[in-house]
């Protein structure tokens, strides 16, 4: 069984202490494949060192966080744009709109959101997308960019079913984690009418951790309580959604 963590921030702070032996425990539990969201130019290094010790396993994405579009925004672009220029990556992200942080950036975050799918245009790459409390800002910035050109992955879903539908319109596919656990989270009520063909499995570690982890630290190893989840969700074995969402993984990344 292949499982593909499609959103992980394995380069964090929170693993410095275990890095080694999460990875380790991920790799046990079936995840081979890390795809890793950037954040801002502060985490680049240690992007690279990660990829450097784990090359076979690691995917770096590259972009800017938008609770990291600051004053300082158009040099942290400046950066991303220069890291695309001098080497492969497999998607732009994370990028998009957080209003639960900060509204007064708002007009920014639009600004760096749509320079950052252009940037995914040019070099024919997916965007991975950072939503929160801004489905109807995200939405306008798509309608926008609609196109052939434009794909993804609507990273940490937790909208509505008509949002779900609107998002795939889009040629987005729905990162489901953590989230799909909680007895709140609501996804899991409609996510059987959504085709399995437009899910990927995500963890977003070290956040968002699947009950019954609800609250601690998250790792990779835990997407086996999204596909349990997942399994039950959708009526077929675990074998069959791991298998089916790594295809769609490597339809997204093209690896
Ligand atoms: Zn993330």
């Amino acid at each position: 069984m292949i499982i593909t963590d499609t959103h992980t921030h394995l380069y964090s702070e929170a693993f410095d202490d275990d890095q080694e032996a999460m990875i380790r425990r991920a790799e046990a539990a079936g995840v081979s494949r890390f795809f890793i969201p950037a954040i801002d130019s502060s985490y680049t290094q240690r992007m690279y060192a990660l990829e450097g010790k784990y090359p076979e396993q690691v995917f770096l994405m590259m972009g800017l966080h938008p609770t990291s579009v600051k004053e300082d925004y158009e040099e942290e672009l400046a950066h991303v744009e220069a890291e695309f220029a001098k080497r492969r990556f497999y998607a732009v992200g994370e990028i998009g709109i957080d209003l639960y942080w900060d509204k007064s950036t708002l007009a920014i975050q639009q600004d760096a959101f749509t320079r950052q799918i252009r940037l995914a245009k040019k070099y024919t790459l997916p965007i991975v997308i950072h939503c929160r409390d801004a489905f109807d800002e995200i939405f306008d910035v798509l309608e926008d960019e609609r196109g052939d050109d434009l794909f993804g992955i609507f990273h940490c879903f937790t909208g509505t079913k008509d949002q779900a539908e609107r998002a795939i319109s889009f040629n987005m596919r729905l990162g489901i984690g953590g989230v799909v656990t909680f007895k709140n989270g609501k996804v899991d009520r409609f996510l059987h009418e959504v085709g399995l063909k437009h899910i990927v499995l995500e963890t977003d570690s070290p956040y968002l951790a699947p009950t019954p982890f609800r609250g601690k630290r998250n790792e990779s190893s835990y997407i086996i309580k999204v596909l349990e989840k997942l399994s039950s969700v959708y009526g077929v074995s675990e074998e069959e959604i791991a298998h089916v969402t790594t295809e769609n993984s490597k339809e997204v990344f093209g690896i």
